[in-house]
């Protein structure tokens, strides 16, 4: 690993769970759901199937995150690059990182709120 991917890892495992870092998919789409991305750091390599809310545009591995979930649910081929995107939409970056602990991991500009989104 690149000395600039091990530091940007270790900022982001050295936070406390839950305040301005999110490790793993679920923690990192409610993240971005929020809008609170401020870098994402994606190892996973592979496609992650998933849905997109056409009301809300939340992102989910499955169907069951939203109240519209049974009119507006549309799958999506790639989860991560959905995420990527909408990380720089709200002016966030994207790292590629390589043998990292995690599949996909965040910084945050602000704690998740658990709210859902915000668009
Ligand atoms: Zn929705």
């Amino acid at each position: 690993m690149a000395r600039r991917e091990r530091e940007l890892t270790e900022e982001i495992l050295g936070q406390a769970p839950g305040r301005l870092a999110a490790v793993g998919l679920p923690a990192c789409l409610a993240a971005v759901n929020e809008g609170a991305v401020a870098r994402l750091l994606v190892a996973h390599e592979d496609m992650i199937p998933g849905f997109v809310c056409g009301r809300c545009g939340a992102l989910s591995t499955g169907n069951d995150e939203c109240p519209y979930r049974s009119t507006a649910a549309l799958a999506v081929p790639d989860l991560l690059e959905k995420m990527e995107q909408r990380t720089l939409d709200d002016d966030g970056h994207v790292t590629m990182i390589r043998d990292a602990l995690f599949s996909v991991a965040a910084k945050l500009r602000c704690p998740v709120t658990g709210a859902g989104s915000r668009r």
